[in-house]
């Protein structure tokens, strides 16, 4: 069946300029055929017709970092930097199967709420639970990129030492060899990548300092076997280019250059604690940076020098990061954030990113980094129908003037109407279509205590090794 998405204000995106409207979409086989005032429609087909005047119609935003089972460890570790805060999310590796099942239905209500229809999850749990997640993104009809989190580095070993000697590095004693780990995201490849042409597999190394060169190059050899996506944190905390000083003896990025894991193919969430050398090498590659600008105002990391990456003319795609760390999925607020955060320390205001700029940051850099330009990110005939309706009866948006500039700067997420990825309607009229929303938020809430439980008995458990890195942050920092 086809549908006619009618009189609504379609943005297109116009080589970076974003013009709205007013306009019809007609999509086909989960494929937009046409957009325009007048479409022609052969007498025979069968059209659902869905008037959206008064309603704005955008490409699905995309969520180019995330980790579900973040959802289920929110509220934990409040004020804590990222090294000691790591342990409340390493929690991940004591939850159930059923944990993980509702903390990735949390990630779809929340994704396809704030208008996102494409998420990177960025997951954790070695590889158990990994179809249990895709079981759920699978069922629910939202496009996601599922990138095993791995390493095989001790986690105090990736971390600089408290007596000044250089930390040994022992491939394997995260308790799992580099080719174990290497097959089991192969297994996963063969299994999900492509499915359903909207479910895939990136491999995600967690950090270059938590893997041994074995795993990195292995993980990129890998990808391009596949044409996957090559996904991991980069640089996000001073303490990590301190690491990378004690581990190589040099950059992060130019220990990364000299292993030959930079691509097109790669894309590095965070990069906060770059020079400019390394941003030029990430340029010369045509890596993606992944901004998650609110994880890093919560976690202290510090912001990104975002102005600089618009220059060099890296692409830049926006993340949520875990909801633990930045307290929700909105790409919404990150294109707020990456919008308002480089205007603080640089007054010349014709730098400053537009709306227009990070808008295209949540859509099209965000489909760069799945790979899928040429399919996803803007409203263009040909790609595929991942499409968000906003509702323009709101105070955000009356007086109209400037769309884009009143979504990005004013929307919170409640003006999300309708959403659909590949012509299927995800929600409708704010409701949601394809997952019992009520049901998901009764069995999070009932799991809460057995949450808190596991949450005492892993930080008591791992008392000493807390300590320890808390030692570490403060010897950084002189405090
Ligand atoms: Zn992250």
């Amino acid at each position: 069946m086809q549908i006619l998405l009618k009189d609504g204000l379609v943005i297109t995106n116009h080589n970076g300029n974003y013009l709205p409207s007013e306009g019809n979409i007609l999509i086909n086989n989960g494929y937009i055929e046409a957009i325009g005032d007048h479409i022609e429609i052969a007498e025979h087909e069968e059209v659902r017709v869905i008037d959206l005047s008064g309603k704005m119609v955008i490409p699905g935003l995309i969520n180019a970092h995330s980790h579900s089972y973040a959802n289920m460890v929110k509220g934990m570790g409040e004020v804590l930097p990222l090294e000691p805060w790591m342990y409340y999310a390493m929690l991940v590796g004591k939850m159930t199967l059923e944990q993980l099942r509702v903390a990735a239905s949390l990630q779809v209500i929340e994704n396809i709420r704030t208008g996102c229809t494409a998420f990177v999850d960025h997951i954790a749990r070695d590889f158990v639970g990994m179809d249990t997640v895709m079981d759920v993104y699978d069922r629910t009809g939202i496009r996601a990129a599922l990138a095993p989190m791995i390493g095989d580095l001790g986690y105090t070993e990736t971390l600089p030492p408290l007596s000044g000697e250089r930390t040994k590095v022992v491939p394997g004693a995260g308790g799992r060899k580099p080719q174990e780990i290497l097959d089991e995201c192969e297994a996963l490849v063969k299994k999900w990548h492509g499915h359903d042409n909207r479910l895939s597999i990136m491999i995600g190394p967690s950090g270059p300092q938590r893997c041994s060169d074995e795993l990195l190059q292995g993980s990129y050899e890998l990808a391009k076997k596949y044409n996957l996506g090559f996904h991991t944190h980069l640089l996000e905390t001073r303490i990590q280019a301190q690491t990378a000083t004690e581990f190589w003896g040099k950059g992060m990025v130019e220990h990364l250059a000299e292993l030959e894991v930079l691509s097109t193919q790669a894309s590095l969430a965070h990069a906060v604690w770059l020079t400019d050398k390394e941003i030029e090498v990430i340029a010369e590659y045509g890596a993606s940076v992944v901004h998650n600008p609110m994880s890093n105002l919560t976690l202290g990391s510090g912001v990104a020098p975002l102005s600089k990456y618009i220059d060099s003319g890296i692409n830049i795609a926006l993340g949520s990061d875990g909801s633990n760390c930045g307290g929700s999925q909105s790409i919404i607020k990150s294109m707020q954030l990456a919008a308002v955060l480089p205007r603080i320390s640089n007054p010349d205001y014709r730098k400053w990113p537009s709306a227009e700029t990070v808008f295209r940051m949540g859509t099209l850099g965000g489909a760069t980094v799945l790979g899928a330009a040429d399919e996803l990110g803007s409203i263009s005939v040909g790609k595929l129908a991942d499409l968000v309706a906003i509702d323009l009866a709101q105070t955000t948006y009356q007086p109209l003037q400037d769309p884009v500039s009143q979504l990005v700067h004013g929307e919170t997420g409640q003006g999300v109407d309708l959403v659909m990825v590949g012509g299927k309607i995800l929600m409708e009229e704010g409701r949601l279509t394809t997952i019992d929303e009520q049901s998901v938020l009764a069995e999070a809430r009932d799991m809460a205590p057995a949450l808190a439980k596991a949450r005492d008995e892993w930080i008591a458990a791992n008392q000493d090794n807390y300590c320890h890195v808390e030692k570490v942050y403060s010897q950084h920092w002189g405090l």
